[in-house]
């Protein structure tokens, strides 16, 4: 069985493509074989892991469009994950896939010729709740929702917890929402933890463990082409691990997820 998450929220900077690259990292080092979907035509999580979105021949936008085998757009990445890339093409498809019928199925279709390889696909949506988005959650089984724990993050979760539901009813009812992932965490005072408790006390919404917490690393990491878990030993790398044994052992085990306590 293929576990196939979208990390989504349609603010920037909450660390999706953070999450994505080093979540899928975490998970290849536990020996899960494992596919990451750019679906930003920013191309952030194609440059993170490598690859420079400028000189790429195939990527996700003619996958979508039906003009390439997702097969050959997939490539490999010192991560020990493999990558559906992006590129600027992709702003395009947005307006190219609105004339089509089933326009948002697109990625749902390509992923099923290849979901047999992998363990577990997550997808990095874009920072909009636009046909792009619309396709991950579509294609997907369950969808994360990183959360950046500063004042002000509720804003928009209520929008996209509506979409949510709206892809339920439509296109994919059995998308489940897994939970917040809180990011960019300061452990160090209160307001962290005060705004996730805001955040899962208005929309009912679990934070899954652990946080993570803000580290330089992370930037040091994005520049290099390979995951903060590569680099030297830092407290992110460490949160993400402990974030990929907690999913594991929640798809291959079917222990219940461990969530984080925010009211502690
Ligand atoms: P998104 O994909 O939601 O737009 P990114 O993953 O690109 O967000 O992250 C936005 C910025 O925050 C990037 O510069 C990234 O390096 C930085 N960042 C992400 N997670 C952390 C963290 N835990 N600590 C410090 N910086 C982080
Ligand atoms: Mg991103």
């Amino acid at each position: 069985m293929t576990t196939i998450v979208a990390i989504a929220n349609q603010k920037g900077g909450v660390a999706k493509t953070t999450t994505t690259v080093s979540l899928g990292a975490a998970l290849a080092d536990l020996d899960a074989s494992v596919l990451v979907v750019d679906l930003d035509p920013q191309g952030c999580l194609t440059f993170s892991l490598g690859h420079d979105p400028d000189q790429l021949q195939v990527s996700v936008h003619d996958v979508l469009l039906g003009e390439e085998e997702i097969a050959d757009a997939l490539l490999t990445t010192d991560d020990g994950v493999t990558l559906l890339p992006a590129t600027i093409d992709l702003a395009g498809a947005e307006a190219l896939l609105l004339m089509r019928p089933g326009r948002e199925y697109a990625l749902k279709r390509a992923l099923a010729d290849v979901a047999q390889d992998y363990d577990v696909i997550l997808i990095d949506c874009p920072p909009s709740l636009g046909v792009l988005t619309l396709n991950g959650l579509t294609a997907a089984g369950s969808v994360m929702v990183p959360l950046q724990c500063e004042t002000l993050a509720h804003r928009g979760v209520g929008q996209l917890l509506r979409t949510v539901t709206e892809v339920q009813q439509i296109t994919n009812p059995d998308l489940q929402l897994l939970g917040a992932i809180a990011t960019l965490y300061d452990a160090r005072t209160t307001h962290s933890r005060d705004v996730l408790a805001d955040v899962a006390d208005r929309y009912d919404l679990s934070v899954i463990n652990p946080p993570i917490p803000r580290t330089v690393r992370f930037a040091e990491a994005s520049a290099s082409g390979v995951s903060v878990l590569r680099g030297r030993k830092n407290k992110g790398a460490i949160a993400y691990r402990e974030l990929a044994q907690n999913l594991w052992n929640h798809w291959t085990k079917g222990a219940e997820l461990t969530a984080f306590d925010v009211e502690l």
